[in-house]
């Protein structure tokens, strides 16, 4: 099998284990109890959070951390709008994860703020100047994804931000698909929030960190006991924070033109007539390989492939089931129709040339199996 849908999961990585492990068994107390089973969980939860801080770009107080890549967002978004007494106005843009989108919504509908969405270019990359144009006195946050979980386009971060910041407006990004792929951090990227999750990255499902600014205020979404200095209370989870200070740890650079990938992009536009590749060609994410492939079904497309041994997306995992869709396609003009042709391939940094051509020929097969287009 070739699993090519990193964007949805990743495995555990066996680094990530060893390291949590201890955290599960001799070291399991809760770091709220003064005795030495919770002070060592304690001392394991600060050791990690100085080592996610390092790999973030900020000190270890700005470490939050949550359940997950939603939570993080929902608490940036939330938590700085309402805490911000600028106003009630909140630019982003409509390719965002539901987690951002949805959080905005929710402000809309119970809080009065009203939501720009910045305009996008057909490849899914935002006008900066344009974004600019939106900010007003009463902005109280602007939130702009880092890379597309569904079509892999990378924005401007650092020029949008820096456009927010020269207004007084705080910044956050959703940089879920983009830590361990491209630079990640507050400082490299010049934001001042910023959301990852553990699973995209080889730690397990249900951990992720909102690094905030110290100086931006944030009202909870959790109100309980207090932990994370007041900002998400619940009792911690020790063991995800140092599976994900470890996998956050491991983060490597990788080749902004990547082989594996564009065999992939190339191959399949070259072999598949009609194929679209939907995103920016060059600015996106060096694991990300999306398609449309008019004429036929992308859950269709999709089982083909799995049964020829490559397991990929019909679109976003978060969206899967649903028989929408998907409405970052639809935002960039993308006839509805067309968008349910969606096929989306997120490699990993072990995946090898030889597979990304076996990819194309399984590709040409599958479209040629839903009988859509005529392959070559
Ligand atoms: N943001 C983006 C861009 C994502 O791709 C995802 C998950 O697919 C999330 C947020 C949500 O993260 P989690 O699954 O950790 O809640």
């Amino acid at each position: 099998m070739i699993y090519l849908d990193h964007a949805a999961t990743t495995p555990v990585r066996p680094e990530v284990l060893q390291a949590m492990w201890p955290y599960l068994t001799g070291d399991f107390g809760n770091p709220s109890s003064h005795h030495e089973v919770g002070e060592s969980a304690a001392r394991g939860l600060a050791s990690a959070r100085a080592s996610a801080a390092t790999a973030l770009g900020c000190r270890p107080a700005e470490v939050i951390f949550t359940s997950g890549g939603t939570e993080a967002d929902n608490l940036a978004v939330k938590g700085i709008a309402l805490a911000n007494p600028r106003g009630r106005h909140i630019v982003t843009t409509a390719i965002e994860h539901e987690a951002v989108l949805e959080s905005c919504d929710y402000l809309r509908r119970h809080h009065g703020f009203e939501i720009s969405l910045a305009p996008l270019s057909p490849e899914g990359v935002v006008d900066a100047a344009a974004f600019a144009e939106l900010l007003r006195p009463d902005t109280t946050l602007a939130t702009v994804m880092h890379a597309s979980n569904e079509i892999g386009s990378v924005q401007p971060i650092p020029s949008l931000a820096d456009a927010a910041h020269g207004r007084g407006i705080p910044f956050h990004t959703d940089a879920v698909q983009s830590a361990g792929w491209l630079p990640v951090g507050l400082d490299v990227l010049g934001v001042d929030a910023l959301s990852v999750s553990g699973h995209k990255l080889g730690a397990p499902k249900g951990v992720g960190v909102l690094a905030v600014r110290g100086a931006i205020p944030l009202e909870p979404v959790n109100h309980g006991g207090g932990q994370e200095r007041g900002r998400r209370s619940g009792t911690e989870n020790v063991a995800g924070a140092v599976a994900m200070a470890t996998a956050l740890s491991l983060m490597e650079p990788h080749p902004l033109t990547p082989v594996a990938r564009d065999l992939i992009v190339d191959g399949v536009l070259a072999a598949v007539p009609g194929a679209i590749l939907t995103g920016h060609r060059t600015d996106r994410l060096p694991n990300h390989a999306s398609f449309c492939f008019p004429g036929t079904s992308g859950e269709a497309v999709l089982l083909e492939l799995e049964a020829r041994g490559v397991t990929c997306s019909s679109g976003s995992a978060c969206a899967a089931g649903s028989d929408e869709p998907s409405h970052v396609l639809v935002a960039l003009g993308i006839d509805p129709e067309i968008a349910q042709t969606a096929v989306r391939f997120t490699l990993d940094a072990e995946t090898t040339e030889g597979e990304a051509r076996e990819v194309v020929a399984r590709v040409v097969e599958a479209v040629a199996a839903v009988g859509g287009l005529a392959a070559r």
